[in-house]
């Protein structure tokens, strides 16, 4: 019997398996046919506490009972109001304004509209974006436009828009791109857009914090506004709470999404600082921020934003991340001589399987997810590309087990 579900990102034509999964439970999927599948990836990169967590599940339950959704334009609601709050006593304090949305692309595309929208209120003909080479952004028109142009979006590219590349800061290239970046600003565009130092669905591509920094000192000098997607590096992926942090770079615009509900619910937000706020504030509407989906700021989102937040405050979260980014050196340090560009930032490990380069359609990608699908691992390499980015929960033992079997396949294949 055939599934009327058309999945994301899955070409049916191959008849891959698609495992029907249960429940969860910390960094443990459970499926139908009774297997144990340890999520290696935090199920796309959004589980941060693990699967299930009983302090986000139960803000859950009980938002549940009390207010489901409400139109949020021109009203609101307590999660909403408490999490806004939240979030701008923990994120950088130039970030006054939280505006949400809900999916990581859905925030770039209110943050690209925030840039323009700013300086056109201002009356400035700004409206050119940079972008880094080899970007993710998102799957929306607007994020894909941003993004890295490949086989992903060639059938759409005639509705992309055109945008300024910057080169992706290679070792021993790191100038290139400061120049670049340097001459695009000085044809004034609105915006540079840029995932701070690791390119995630680009191929898990690092860069020094040293980079970052000077990007977004050269973006202030030209007051270009900066924006850090940081949908995937945001909650302590990179071993910081932001990415950012490590560069000491405040953003003027802020994407955060997956991990914000704990990877337990869809939802988003930009932040913003004041003086962009300040550009759409007036007696006229015209000049108001043209943007809603209506689910803005779902109530029970929000809660279980809340409860993630009060997770960060209440238990010790970064020491967690510490130690799991240490075991997960000594785990892959083996694999260094059998494998080309071993590399970690944070929680993050990544590595290439073969050494020439391979692209998202290496022949090897969907045999290596075979692979790790029969050994009960959830891993979903990028290509050639094999990473690791579990749930901060992850036992011991389990973490180990992915390792394992990483370097079985290294064997193997
Ligand atoms: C995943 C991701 C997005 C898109 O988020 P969705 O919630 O999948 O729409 C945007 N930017 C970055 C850096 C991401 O990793």
């Amino acid at each position: 019997m055939t599934s009327p579900v058309w999945h994301p990102f899955t070409q049916h034509g191959l008849n891959e398996p698609v495992p029907l999964v249960t429940h969860a439970q910390g960094a443990i999927l459970h499926t139908a046919d009774g297997r144990r599948v340890i999520d290696a990836i935090s199920s796309w990169w959004v589980t941060t506490h693990g699967h299930c967590h009983p302090r986000i599940m139960a803000a859950i339950r009980a938002q549940a009972e009390k207010l489901d959704q409400l139109i949020f334009a021109g009203w609101t609601h307590e999660p909403a109001e408490t999490l806004a709050r939240d979030l701008t006593a923990m994120m950088p304090p130039a970030l006054t304004k939280v505006f949400f949305s809900d999916s990581g692309s859905t925030s770039v595309e209110v943050a690209l509209k925030m840039a323009l929208g700013h300086f056109a209120n201002r009356g400035e003909d700004r409206h050119r974006v940079v972008v880094m080479q080899g970007s993710y952004h998102g799957d929306t028109i607007g994020g894909m436009s941003v993004g890295a142009r490949g086989v992903f979006n060639k059938s759409y590219a005639p509705l992309l828009f055109d945008v300024d590349v910057i080169p992706f800061p290679a070792e021993g290239a790191e100038q290139a791109t400061l120049d670049a970046l340097e001459a695009c600003c000085r044809a004034r565009p609105a915006a540079l857009i840029v995932e701070p130092l690791i390119l995630g669905a680009g191929g898990m591509l690092i860069y020094p914090p040293r980079v970052l920094r000077a990007m977004r000192e050269i973006c202030a000098a030209h007051g270009v506004l900066f924006i850090a997607d940081e949908v995937m590096t945001g909650w302590g992926r990179t071993g910081t709470l932001l990415a950012c942090e490590q560069a000491g770079v405040v953003p003027d615009l802020l994407c955060l999404s997956k991990g914000l509900t704990g990877g337990s619910l869809p939802l988003a937000v930009t932040m913003a600082t004041e003086e962009i706020f300040a550009s759409h504030l007036s007696e006229d509407r015209s000049r108001m921020f043209f943007h809603s989906s209506s689910y803005t700021a779902n109530p029970i989102a929000c809660a279980a934003a809340v409860a993630n937040l009060a997770l960060w405050r209440d238990e010790p979260v970064l020491e967690r991340i510490d130690r799991l980014a240490r075991r997960q050196a000594e785990l892959s340090a083996p694999l260094a001589p059998r494998v080309s560009n071993l590399r970690q930032i944070g929680t993050i490990v990544a590595m290439e399987l073969e050494d020439r380069a391979g692209s998202y359609m290496s022949a090897l990608g969907p045999r290596l997810m075979a692979f790790f699908r029969e050994r009960d691992v959830l891993l979903r390499p990028l290509g050639n590309t094999v990473y690791v980015m579990p749930p901060y929960s992850i036992a011991d033992d389990d973490l180990a087990r992915v390792y394992a079997v990483i370097a079985e396949a290294v064997e193997t294949l």
